[in-house]
């Protein structure tokens, strides 16, 4: 079992709540700093500010230059920061994160005291891949959703999202066999994966459904991206069996900056609109709209 302390990072950027406004914002401005834990006078942990918090900082005339003016108009209290112990497994500390939709959790040891900082990052890098990789076509299973949700809910741009389900497959594997059947989805992963950027996410999500997380899309990229995904599947040929074809159906949803819908919410909807396409005679791309 990996514990909280064999993963976190030591080396966290501390503040004192006594210390004053801009000595913060001169930490949180220096390149790679995302998040600064506010402490008290025993080292323990009061909040947490992040860089999204400095454009609330910037808006108001506080009085008093100090941290503590600064946390009760945040509304930031003791009460409500999560932390967890250093000898907690990392289990534990992802279904908090999950759970709470976070993605830094400041580790305590028994008195308390800080002693550093765990991230996503941080678990992702101590997991063993395997356990986020599906073993047939290579890509990341189901589980890595909850990995990166955290994550995905906070990005402030467009995310484009693709429900794509391969057509007819019961057909295929009753008329070629599993072995063809397994091939298939290998290829499939394969050839979405190469129409993607690198950094986007693919994940088989069911049998033959993939999803895709398309980073910085919008509603005009997104299209486009999902015909070439679907063109790209149907150039697949198979050396033995010429007669063999794949075409799949796609359903699409863009998660706006403004939309406060979860990512479970907006698969959902993704997932909508590729029944839409089946419906509409399958081998088709649909778009989700608020009318559908
Ligand atoms: P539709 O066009 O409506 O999507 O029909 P479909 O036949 O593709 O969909 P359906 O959900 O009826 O069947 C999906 C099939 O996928 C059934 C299941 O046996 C098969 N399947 C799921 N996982 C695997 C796998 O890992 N390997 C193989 N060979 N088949 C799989
Ligand atoms: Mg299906
Ligand atoms: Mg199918």
């Amino acid at each position: 079992m990996v514990l909280v302390k064999n993963a976190m990072t030591s080396n966290v950027f501390q503040i004192s709540s006594e210390s004053s406004i801009s000595d913060l914002i001169k930490i949180l401005s220096q390149r790679g700093v995302g998040s600064v834990i506010v402490v008290n006078e025993n080292q323990n942990p009061v909040q947490i500010i992040t860089l999204r918090d400095i454009p609330k900082i910037y808006s108001t005339d506080l009085k008093g230059d100090k941290i503590e003016n600064l946390l009760s108009f945040l509304n930031k209290t003791e009460k409500n920061l999560l932390t967890i112990k250093s000898n907690q497994s990392l289990i534990v500390a992802m279904n908090l994160m999950n759970k709470h939709n976070i993605s830094h959790l400041p580790v305590v040891n028994k008195d308390k005291k800080l002693v550093g900082i765990l991230s996503m990052r941080d678990l992702l890098r101590h997991f063993p891949a395997v356990v986020f990789t599906d073993s047939l076509t290579r890509i990341n299973n189901r589980m890595y959703l909850d990995i990166i949700k955290s994550k995905i809910e906070n990005i402030k741009t467009k995310i484009g999202i693709l429900m794509i389900d391969i057509d007819n497959f019961k057909i295929i594997n009753d008329k070629y066999g599993h072995l063809v059947g397994d091939l298939v989805l290998k290829k499939v992963a394969k050839s979405i994966k190469f129409s993607i950027k690198s950094y986007d996410e693919l994940i088989r999500y069911g049998g033959e459904e993939f999803l895709a997380i398309l980073y910085r899309c919008d509603e005009k990229n997104l299209p486009l991206i999902a015909e070439r995904i679907r063109t790209k599947i149907k150039e697949i040929r198979f050396k033995k069996l010429l007669d063999l074809s794949i075409t799949v159906s796609i359903g699409g949803y863009v998660k706006d900056l403004k939309d406060s819908i979860s990512i479970y919410e907006s698969i959902k909807k993704a997932d909508e609109a590729m029944y839409k396409a089946k419906k509409a005679g399958k081998d088709c791309f649909i778009l989700w709209k608020k009318t559908t």
